[in-house]
């Protein structure tokens, strides 16, 4: 019996765990003493592991590569030298035909690792000469990353998750962390238990609202309206501090002018939140010696989420909640490693470390290191996920080669995604589980499982840490780099790496930011932030001391907009405003915490509909009853749950429905600048089945 360090595979809280490990199987996890979870674990994390030894309860895993010839055709067993080969020459084919632009590919915010985000963005960019790479952080934080880095520089967390529970001041935003991040919420509790004042921003009653000074339940699709409010009490008050501000800030009187006419008083009809308590909530926010902000998807699955985001950081800016240690602006990443994808440059605009693909010199760098002719580098920005099935509609995406990412689940308007899928020449999918889209492939490559590799992850709060192998997989599975460098091989570009920690040295070299993080500092470390420039760096735990941002000013940019209305409306038809959220027990598509047996237990339907009985009532929908939830894209079924926590007006669906998921409702409706969809709002209407 053996203990192998890991860290876990769900969210980017990025607790540490030992997976216990007897005659190759894993027989329990214990919680390690990680510097975010500090010996406690939630319930993913204790039990979320016993996919590993194959229990075969929800999806197959993916055993041997698959090739499916014809289009109508069967997927066919095959060696791996003849799914390299076919693949090569498919991608090779599409791409003389074609050109590059009509291939897009993904990299994989999940298990594994930056390494291979690293090299799939090197295969996109030297191998097929396309910008075409993205993660899903599309459909999550985009909207985070874009605006922070529009208005302090760097698109992440500014603080430590550890440090949460220093603040004084907690304003919660549209971030439900009891579900999302349990133990990140322990932090939130704990800053509670210190004495911090607790503001939530919230539709529902979620948990934290139980221990929130104030909660202001906002009406659903009113975020920008309530930030403006805000911001003009701020203002309005003078509760701002004047100096910090023109010293360090930008765009003070635009911000003026924009907020002017979104006195809390004149926006209530909007909000439905009552003007003192917005008041209430910025003495509060501004009283306190040290205050943070935090969000969640609450925030950025919107149609206009990126200026939300820029507005919440301008409050952080207005009071000088920035550049030392208890406050910040905290975005919590989603999956256990977005931050590390979008890290390693699986990003459309940016090669990794951050470093924008329409800089020439940055092209010329990366392009002498990879030994590929620098005209052949593409110098626009690629294709977002968001918009493939569009583009595959079009003609324009001819072939999509996926990596541990599951769109016919996760994504917004599962019928249009599933019509652009159908209307490629070439879909690839690199996995582990048998998921919706694998059942689509045109190519089947299965790779090795988080536990059946090692690597480095970057949890949500910038912090990289390494995860150990714990067992050697039973099928002819590969690492997912290892595949890779293979088909890029195949298609006339030598690459070849021996482990992990190669390609680790070759992307620090390459990336300034991360260049101080070594593989042997973060092993002895345990948990290091970036920037770490040199390898004397001890890291970062909080970014911008002192007040400099890396903006190209130096300065943070503040910034409001008008308020626009959620582009699908309730009405007559369909009079309930449908919002997708998260459960405890089950993470993203399912296809891993489905196939654990605890967790299966624990929830044994997948999915629920959350109605307030106000509005269940005269619907005749009772607890627990079947009900079709129906949008103008698709119709699902799932189990109504009353629910004084939710507001009327408005029902809440997890998406791992597996016999028809909440995405067959919602719409494409997107942000204009990170294209994100606004999978937080769509109308619906609720029927009960007869007879129950
Ligand atoms: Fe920690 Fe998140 Fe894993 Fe739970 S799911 S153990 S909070 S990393």
């Amino acid at each position: 019996m053996k203990k192998i360090t890991s860290v876990c595979p769900y969210c980017g809280a990025g607790c540490k765990l030992k997976l216990v490990v007897d005659n190759n199987r894993i027989t329990r996890v214990e919680a390690a003493n990680g510097v975010t979870n500090q010996n406690e674990l939630c319930l993913k994390g204790y039990y979320g592991w016993d996919f590993l030894n194959d229990t075969r309860l929800l999806t197959p895993r993916l055993k041997q590569p698959m090739i499916r010839y014809r289009k109508d055709g069967p997927l066919e067993p095959v060696t791996w030298d003849e799914a390299i080969r076919y693949t090569a020459e498919r991608l090779s084919d599409i791409k003389a035909r074609y050109g590059s632009q009509a291939i897009m590919t993904t990299g994989s915010s999940r298990g594994t690792g930056n390494e291979t985000n690293y090299v799939m963005q090197k295969f996109a960019r030297a191998v097929l000469n396309t910008n075409n790479v993205d993660c899903c952080a599309r459909v999550c934080h985009g909207p985070s990353v874009a605006g922070l880095q529009q208005t302090l520089g760097n698109g992440a967390m500014s603080n430590a998750i550890a440090d949460i529970e220093n603040s004084r001041c907690l304003l919660i935003f549209g971030y439900n962390c009891a579900d999302s991040h349990p133990i990140v919420a322990r932090r939130v509790l704990k800053a509670k238990q210190r004495g911090a004042r607790i503001i939530v921003c919230d539709p529902r009653k979620i948990e934290t609202a139980r221990i929130a000074d104030l909660h202001l339940q906002l009406n659903n699709g009113s975020n920008m309206a309530l930030v403006n409010a805000f911001i003009h009490v701020l203002l309005e008050e003078e509760l701002y501090d004047r100096a910090w501000v023109a010293r360090h800030t930008e765009g003070l009187e635009a911000l003026r002018e924009t907020v002017k006419n979104y006195a809390p008083e004149s926006v209530e009809g909007i909000t439905g939140v009552p003007a003192a308590a917005i008041r209430q909530a910025m003495r509060l926010y501004c009283a306190a010696p040290s205050a943070t902000v935090m969000w969640g998807m609450g925030v950025t699955q919107f149609g206009q989420a990126v200026d939300v985001v820029k507005g919440l950081s301008s409050l952080a800016l207005l009071t000088g909640n920035l550049g030392r240690e208890h406050v910040g602006v905290g975005p919590v990443r989603g999956q256990n490693n977005v931050q590390g994808a979008c890290d390693m440059g699986v990003l459309p605009d940016h090669f990794p470390g951050y470093q924008r693909v329409d800089d020439p010199r940055t092209r010329a760098k990366f392009a002498a290191a990879w030994g590929v002719d620098p005209a052949a580098m593409d110098n626009k920005i690629g294709v977002r996920i968001t918009d493939v099935p569009h583009l595959a509609l079009e003609g324009k995406i001819k072939a999509y080669y996926i990596m541990g990412e599951d769109p016919l689940q996760t994504e917004a308007d599962l019928g249009l995604v599933r019509r652009g899928i159908e209307a490629l020449d070439l879909l690839i999918v690199q996995d582990i589980f048998m998921t919706k889209t694998a059942e689509k492939a045109d190519v089947l490559l299965p790779a090795t499982s988080w536990g059946e590799h090692g690597g480095i992850f970057t949890c949500a709060d910038r912090g990289f840490q390494r995860f150990e192998q714990a067992i050697t997989p039973r099928d002819d599975v590969r690492r997912d780099w290892q595949i890779i460098s293979q088909i890029a091989s195949a298609m006339g570009y030598p690459m070849h790496y021996d482990s992990n920690q190669q390609i680790w040295d070759e992307m620090r070299e390459l990336c300034p930011l991360f260049y101080g993080a070594t593989w042997e500092k973060i092993g002895e470390m345990g948990h290091l932030q970036w920037p770490c420039p040199t390898l004397e760096h001890p890291g970062t735990p909080w970014l911008y001391q002192g007040g400099r941002f890396d903006t190209p000013s130096g300065k943070g940019q503040l910034y409001a907009a008008p308020w626009r209305p959620p582009a699908e409306q309730p009405d007559a038809d369909y009079p309930l405003v449908l919002c997708t959220v998260r459960e405890v027990g089950h993470y993203s598509c399912r296809s891993m915490t489905g196939n654990c047996a605890a967790l299966q237990t624990l929830a044994d339907e997948p999915g629920f509909v959350a109605i307030h009985p106000q509005d269940a009532a005269p619907l005749g929908i009772k607890e627990d009853h079947l009900v079709r939830v129906a949008s103008r894209r698709g119709e699902v079924f799932s189990r109504a749950r009353l629910s004084e926590r939710v507001n009327p007006g408005a029902v809440y669906m997890t998406y791992q429905w597996w016999i028809g998921a909440c995405n067959e409702l919602t719409q494409d409706n997107m942000d204009p600048v990170s294209h994100t969809p606004e999978t937080k709002y769509c109308a619906v209407r609720l029927l009960p089945i007869a007879d129950q």
